[in-house]
């Protein structure tokens, strides 16, 4: 069946919510319309994104027929977007890796058994170790992995290596908004759940288009403006007129980059009008520069530079807009603002995100209902499985820091590891990861090989192909589902399985983790990446460490859980009360802090009688009067940091010679690098290829009409892309989708990978460029994928 775009979101429920609201569309809907006679329904959730929707998979004859969404799923009671209800056809594509494949001499792949693949990683891996050190090898995973996957190659890293150069692409993600709530907070992660979408009056979305990247919680946020819609307010801070910004009341159109000023000026209205809490800031914050500890007068004074009009000047942000958002911020609470990569893909993303926090904080915010800061993950499982396991550079689980030493000897412990095998120095991050692959005989290059799972940094890297070389030289291990920009550079390809073809945990953007079962065998000889790490962890010696390799899938995940349950037990983020046997029978799954299996799990953190941790002295210890209590504060206080962050604007801002800015983003369609989505006929229809957005006076002075070829370049590359001449993108800046794989398209061969300094998550959203009109329009609509393993690399930049 055929679909247009048109036609696509016109047949979804929130479609026609969003139609009430006179904006485009939201792309839900309540199940999948191919909802048909299958054998059994069994309980899951999506892959697609971070909002943890819960599904059921009808399989038929063995074979997943169907998916629809649970109605009792706390996430998004029984919605789907398309990406939901459709992306599980991807399985059953032809291009499926079903077989363990080596590059030969003559450089084709070819098949072998999985002892000869399994053994060729495992012994090459320990040559480069002992010639190299035990650092010469590194792990890139994926916030799509399982939890259970994340965690053991973690632990096979970190306590089988003693090697910390571990690291995902959750750093390329959502990095930023761990630094923010670790540094503001103390700990990862939000304090309150969706459900607060419910309660909210005023919503601030900053830094998201929502209704394409996290439809089913737009849709939740649109039917929440609905129900009262002259007194629920919504404002959203975005550079472009996007379906999201189409509902506000107040927009708030900064440019890339420049919305530190937007929220201090936001801060200095609130503060000069007095519509600050003052019980908050005298007992729950603490304002510091950073490094200094500084009082409330300071933090006054320090806003002052931040007037409307000089924040208008240097944002482009009307000052009025900003002074009324200021007000129904503070005054028409509760208050939840919600985020994702606008905030987080910048070289200040953590003080973005800090600032944030502020509003919230000096407003009185946050631990209440309907007042929450709130970080929205991109992927599945990047809380759940990366952020929560440790499964970066320079964590353990519990989201706690390697440089710790009571942190890696209790560690140690519950491995049950030699003391000091845990390195205390954190790893490589991911952009200097990927910087240091190279060849063995390079010198300047550390790191000789790496195993990646789950993701396609060749193409979802910024300045992608500056990084290319070194995957191509070095010894690259490669396990996914189809071939990718990726697989093209690997030595070794493994076929790895569908989330529904093995099963285990994923924890969503609210700390809610969701079991799903095993429906169906995965093709060929495709195997679960649990069971290839378990596996790989025998080869090299470390099978006590990691015995999990057995050939029940359901048995080996149940045992990889149980033993990070152990190891996060006597944490903040404990989650020693969520075992399988509860997460099975439990339709909505559970949040964490959960200390036992008595606990309902925590909606709300930080709050008496509704955080078990603050009745828990052995994990943190909590004044008995205390109500509201920031108990990982470092220093012991209870209270969170307000910033005094100075502004800093992009990296690379416009110029003369690259006058627009660059802005890329998701369409509700596409996932990521679109290996997935573009192999599922009806999405790929939808939205064949990438495109890029002008502003119709860029336009005109370019003399590009819409469907014109577009030579968009940067100092690092370029791309030829189709225009659409649309007001939504406004004078100046450009917006590029990023899931298109065709060479002349893919947007991060013009992306910078100039990255944040605290948490090194790289400035995706913003980089100068220039334009010329390349041609006439032409027929793009070629739906490229990778389709072979053996497509030639492009030879050309
Ligand atoms: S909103 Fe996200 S989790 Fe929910 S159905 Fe869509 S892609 Fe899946």
């Amino acid at each position: 069946m055929s679909v247009t775009r048109r036609e696509m979101i016109k047949m979804t429920a929130a479609g026609f919510a969003a139609a009430a609201l006179n904006i485009p569309f939201a792309g839900t809907s309540h199940a999948s319309e191919d909802v048909v006679d299958v054998d059994k329904w069994i309980k899951g959730t999506c892959r697609f994104c971070g909002t943890g929707c819960g599904v059921y998979v009808g399989v038929k004859n063995g074979r997943v027929a169907a998916i629809r969404g649970n109605p009792q799923a706390a996430t998004n009671f029984g919605f789907l977007c398309v990406k939901g209800f459709k992306g599980y056809m991807s399985m059953y594509h032809p291009d499926r890796l079903k077989y363990p494949l080596v590059r030969g001499a003559d450089d084709k792949f070819k098949r072998v058994s999985w002892d000869e693949a399994l053994n060729l990683v495992a012994k090459k891996f320990m040559e480069l170790q002992q010639k190299h050190g035990k650092d010469a090898v590194a792990y890139y995973g994926s916030g799509q992995c399982m939890t259970e996957e994340s965690y053991t190659f973690n632990k096979l890293w970190k306590g089988g290596f003693g090697s910390n150069m571990v690291d995902g692409n959750p750093r390329l993600c959502m990095a930023s908004a761990v630094g923010g709530y670790v540094t503001t907070f103390g700990t990862d992660e939000p304090a309150g759940s969706y459900a607060d979408i419910e309660k909210a009056r005023t919503f601030f979305l900053v830094g998201s288009n929502l209704s394409e990247c996290h439809p089913i919680i737009f849709r939740r946020v649109t039917r929440q403006k609905l129900s009262n819609p002259d007194n629920i307010k919504v404002i959203v801070c975005e550079p472009r007129l996007t379906s999201t910004a189409r509902i506000a009341d107040i927009w708030l159109p900064a440019d890339p980059g420049t919305d530190l000023a937007v929220f201090h000026c936001m801060a200095r209205e609130i503060v000069k009008n007095n519509w600050v809490d003052k019980w908050y800031i005298e007992n729950l914050c603490r304002f510091t520069t950073g490094t200094q500890v500084v009082d409330f007068a300071a933090y006054t004074q320090f806003l002052e530079q931040f007037t409307p009009e000089a924040v208008e000047k240097l944002t482009r942000c009307p000052a009025a807009n900003i002074v009324e958002a200021a007000r129904l911020f503070a005054t028409q609470g509760p208050t939840m603002s919600l985020w994702t990569m606008g905030l987080n893909q910048r070289t200040r993303g953590v003080w973005a995100n800090n600032l944030v926090h502020n509003l919230h904080l000096i407003t009185g915010n946050i631990c209440k209902e309907g007042a929450d800061s709130f970080s929205l993950t991109g992927q599945p499982n990047a809380c759940g499985g990366v952020r929560e396991t440790g499964s970066l550079s320079h964590l353990l689980p519990g989201t706690r820091p390697v440089a710790n030493p009571a942190v890696r000897e209790q560690v140690e412990k519950a491995w049950k590891i030699p003391a000091g095998k845990i390195d205390p120095k954190p790893g490589f991050h991911t952009m200097e990861m990927f910087a240091k692959l190279g060849a063995e005989n390079d010198a300047s290059k550390p790191l000789k090989g790496m195993f990646i799972t789950t993701t396609n940094p060749a193409q979802s890297l910024p300045n992608c192909h500056k990084y290319h070389k070194g995957m191509k030289e070095s010894f690259l291990v490669v396990a996914d589902i189809f071939p990718t920009r990726t697989t093209q550079l690997a030595d070794v390809i493994l076929p790895a399985a569908f989330i529904y073809e093995k099963g285990g945990v994923y924890g969503c953007s609210e700390r809610r983790s969701q079991l799903t079962s095993k429906c169906t065998d995965p093709p060929g000889e495709a195997k679960p990446d649990l069971w290839i790490a378990a596996q790989l962890a025998k080869r090299m010696g470390l099978e006590k460490l990691i015995p999990w390799n057995g050939d029940d899938p359901a048995a080996n995940y149940k045992m990889a859980w149980d033993d990070y349950r152990e190891c996060v037990k006597m944490t903040e983020h404990s989650l020693y009360g969520i075992t399988y046997d509860r997460l099975l029978k439990m339709e909505e799954g559970l949040q964490w802090p959960c200390p036992d299996e008595k606990s309902p799990g925590t909606a709300r953190r930080y709050v008496r009688g509704k955080d078990p941790i603050m009745d828990m002295p052995e994990i943190v210890k909590v004044p008995p009067q205390a109500l509201i209590y920031f108990y990982a504060d470092q220093k012991h206080e209870g209270r969170a940091n307000v910033f005094l962050r100075p502004y800093k604007g992009p990296e690379e801002p416009p110029d003369k010679e690259y006058p627009f800015f660059l802005t890329t983003g998701r369409v509700i369609e596409q996932w990521h690098s679109g290996t997935m989505t573009m192999r599922v006929p009806e999405i790929a229809r939808s939205q064949p290829n990438a495109y890029v957005e002008i502003h119709p006076s860029d336009a005109k002075q370019y003399g590009i009409n819409n469907g014109d070829l577009v030579k968009m370049i940067s100092r690092r590359g370029f791309n030829i892309l189709p225009a659409r001449v649309v007001k939504s993108s406004l004078p100046g800046i450009l917006f590029v989708p990023w899931f298109d794989q065709d060479w002349d398209r893919m947007i991060n061969r013009v992306t910078i990978d100039a990255f944040d300094d605290g948490s090194k998550q790289p400035e995706f959203k913003i980089c100068a460029v220039r334009i010329e009109r390349f041609g006439d329009p032409k027929d793009v609509a070629d739906m490229t994928v990778i389709s072979s393993v053996d497509t030639p690399f492009p030879s050309r930049a």
